[in-house]
């Protein structure tokens, strides 16, 4: 068996949580993922998050919602 879109899933979101995490590879289980994180060209706020196994080659790419982080508007404080 291969791996299932799910595992990626699941991998993806460690990423999202920590980019410098290591993720052993779900295919092989021997090495672990060299993480790729390409923001997109145009201004959709994704990013593409390319999982490459350094040990059996396996890869996958995983597109996801960029994180807006810390742009809290407040500009109507006095109504
Ligand atoms: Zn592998």
């Amino acid at each position: 068996m291969s791996t299932t879109a799910a595992d990626w899933i699941a991998i993806a979101k460690q990423v999202a949580a920590n980019p410098f995490v290591k993720i052993a590879c779900p295919n092989c289980s021997e090495g672990y993922l060299q993480i790729l994180i390409v923001p997109w060209e145009n201004n959709e706020p994704k990013v593409d998050v390319h999982l490459i196994c350094e040990h059996c080659g396996t890869r996958n790419t995983i597109t996801k919602e960029a994180e807006v982080v810390g742009s809290v508007s407040n500009g109507n404080a006095f109504g």
